[in-house]
């Protein structure tokens, strides 16, 4: 693999990308971008873009390319050449995948794995209609099975927890079909590619780990 890597996680809501992600950011030293991350704050904070953004959000659609391509490709590429990077829930769509290739190509970078979590379901539905998520630090809960030591807060540094606007079951329902014609297309453009890694997400989260690190392993062997 390349002394600057550029992963790709990828998989449908509630797949468990942000969980893994942290801790890949940490293991292999890689800056975390994340085009849902990057969207949320700005529509925190009130910006043109986030303005743009949160109708298609809170529906459970695509953000317009005209609204997120750039901002992510000027974040790449305000990255410093030596930084490995870990892309999360981008590219959504192929055209995406093409002018990611294209950014990456004019830095003398590629993608050099993608790790496609794979979750059915039923189970993504009973993860998003718990999940409550810490304001301050993002850390994931779930009222069902990972509930919070004090209902509404985090047991980690006492932040508020919050349900996401776009975990409501009509949102989530849109988000899956999303996923399923738009994004599953971008799986087997990275399989064309022979850098495509299926991972079995429908495990607990150590598991998934355990094998997104053996993906890593063999692809820097
Ligand atoms: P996420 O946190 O990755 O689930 O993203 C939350 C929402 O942000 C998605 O449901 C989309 O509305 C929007 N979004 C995130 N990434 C993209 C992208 N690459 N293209 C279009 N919309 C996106």
């Amino acid at each position: 693999m390349a002394a600057a890597p550029t992963v790709l996680i990828m998989g449908p809501p509630g797949a468990g990308k942000g969980t893994q992600a942290a801790h890949l950011v940490v293991a292999y030293d890689l800056a975390h971008l994340s085009t849902g991350d990057l969207l949320r704050a700005a529509v925190a904070a009130g910006t043109d873009a986030g303005q743009a953004a949160q109708r298609y959000m809170d529906a459970g659609d695509l953000v317009p390319d005209e609204v997120i391509v750039a901002m992510l490709v000027d974040a790449v590429r305000a990255l410093p050449s030596e930084r490995g990077l870990l892309l999360d829930g981008f590219p959504r769509t192929r055209a995406q995948a093409e002018t990611l290739e294209a950014a990456l190509a004019e830095l003398d970078r590629g993608v050099d794995v993608v790790l496609d979590i794979r979750v059915p379901d039923d189970v993504i539905i009973e993860r998003l209609s718990g999940r409550w998520i810490c304001r301050t630090c993002q850390t994931p809960y779930n009222v069902n099975t990972r509930p919070p030591k004090t209902p509404g807060t985090c047991d980690l540094d006492g932040g508020e927890l919050f349900q996401r606007s776009d975990d409501t079951s009509d949102a989530v329902a849109t988000r899956l079909e999303v996923y399923r014609t738009q994004t599953e297309p971008v799986a087997a453009f990275y399989e064309q590619r022979g850098c495509l890694v299926r991972i079995d997400g429908n495990h607990p989260a150590d598991d998934v780990r355990g094998a997104l690190d053996e993906a890593i392993g063999a692809v820097r062997a």
